[in-house]
């Protein structure tokens, strides 16, 4: 008999089993993989934006969801204390653009080993094994069966993530141990994630990137998103930083319209750009129009820009009118990129959707369907934005639900 098990050696599992281990619980760790937090491993390009040292409001902000969920355990183990906690571990970290933290090494591995070696340290028994079933007996939980047996428990935590990146493990098993259960799983969706396009031109641009472009997100015509940073064309649509964080606002998709408008100049007004085009156009008099535009954008960009202007590309440019170069000034102010859907959601950084926070205490992460049964992490339906904020979503709710398994008498 152990007093608890946690399912799944991610973030969100790692720091529960610690917890409670510190307060003297017999814990046992489950992991499909043989080595622990697989996806931590990858995340921030391999550098691991730990948290962010933002305040709990600005925290809210970057939830799109039903952040107030998280108020309960951001008090008690917000951005402040999971930096103070690497730290502690050994792991130095450091406050990069945006309040993006990170560790001094810039190695991810950095903090997933801090993570199982405390874990060890802590003496959590470590099982490399599937979970299938979670065990009750009278509403409340008895054991765990796995790919190797059933073992024992005062209390189980379901920490198995969302379904992106599968390969790491996640692979939605954990929603199907919750319906199970019980639990209502609210429909998964890719967030932070490549957009389709059926605009043929970006894949005639593929590997093509922009750097220093505001991009514009519009749901219904209605703006949602505008930020600036890069972004890529891929054989697809569009993808990149600048993309991924504009998929986290479009939660309608397939109901709702979608475009983009890249800024191409996003440091020149109407006003400058034109009296920049006058002049490119001044010292490019008898260039042909297709051939005037490499002062201005990528060469993979130009027979593009030329097509969508509708100019033909041998005019002259001393031949172009000042309509035809009003058209190319918003085809550079607002390129359009339409938007058909998002890449598959093994693609997405994060999964929306999940356990629902409705059947869930906030201050104990503790099921209100089965008694000694909690929730942490990626399988809950919370999600964020970029910067730091799904692993501090991770980091709270594991440690809440690690502090509030009991012992077995
Ligand atoms: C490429 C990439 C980069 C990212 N970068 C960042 C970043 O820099 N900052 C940030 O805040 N967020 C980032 N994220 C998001 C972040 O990694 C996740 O939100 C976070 O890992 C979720 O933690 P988790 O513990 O809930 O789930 P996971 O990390 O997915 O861990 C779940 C674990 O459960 C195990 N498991 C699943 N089912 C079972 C089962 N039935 N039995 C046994 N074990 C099981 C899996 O093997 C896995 O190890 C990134 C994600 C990706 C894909």
């Amino acid at each position: 008999m152990t007093d608890l098990v946690v399912v799944g050696g991610g973030p969100a599992g790692m720091m529960c089993a610690l917890q409670a281990a510190r307060r003297g619980l017999s814990v046992t760790l489950l992991d499909r993989n043989q080595m622990l937090g697989r996806k931590l491993r990858i995340t921030g390009k391999g550098r691991c934006n730990v948290t962010n040292a933002c305040d709990t409001r600005e925290f809210m902000a970057n939830i799109p969801g039903d952040g107030r969920f998280l108020y309960s355990a951001m008090s008690r183990f917000g951005t402040r204390e999971v930096m103070a906690f690497f730290e502690s571990l050994g792991v130095p970290l450091k406050v990069e653009r945006g309040n993006r933290v990170f560790p001094v090494s810039d190695n991810a591995n950095d903090v997933a080993d801090a993570l199982a070696r405390e874990c060890r340290r802590l003496g959590v028994r470590t099982l490399r094994t599937s979970a299938r079933e979670i065990l009750t007996e009278d509403g409340a939980v008895t054991g765990v069966v796995t790919d190797q047996g059933r073992i024992a428990c005062r209390a189980a935590a379901l920490c198995t993530g969302g379904l992106s990146y599968p390969k790491t493990g996640s692979d939605g098993t954990g929603d199907g141990i919750a319906e199970e259960l019980g639990h209502t799983v609210t429909p998964r969706r890719p967030s932070l994630v490549p957009l389709e396009s059926p605009d043929g031109y970006c894949a005639e641009m593929q590997g093509f990137s922009l750097r220093n472009v505001t991009l514009s997100a519009y749901e219904d015509g209605k703006l949602i998103f505008r930020e600036l940073g890069e972004m890529l064309f891929t054989h697809f649509g569009v993808s990149g930083p600048l993309v991924l964080s504009a998929s986290a606002k479009m939660r309608r998709m397939g109901d709702a319209d979608y475009r983009l408008e890249i800024d191409l100049k996003p440091a020149l007004d109407e006003k400058k750009l034109d009296a920049r085009l006058l002049r490119d156009f001044e010292k490019y008099a008898n260039r042909e129009f297709q051939n005037a535009l490499g002062d201005l954008a990528g060469r993979a960009m130009i027979p593009v820009l030329v097509r969508l202007s509708g100019i033909p590309g041998e005019t002259k440019v001393h031949d172009l009118t000042r309509e035809q170069r009003q058209t190319l000034l918003r085809l550079l102010k607002a390129f359009p990129v339409r938007v058909s859907g998002t890449r598959p959601i093994d693609e997405a950084i994060v999964t929306a959707g999940g356990v629902s926070t409705k059947e869930v205490n906030p201050r104990t992460m503790e099921s209100k369907l089965v008694r000694g049964l909690y929730f942490a992490g990626e399988l809950l339906d919370l999600d964020a934005y970029t910067g730091g904020f799904n692993l501090q979503i991770a980091w709270c709710t594991g440690y809440v639900a690690g502090n509030a398994a009991e012992k077995a008498e």
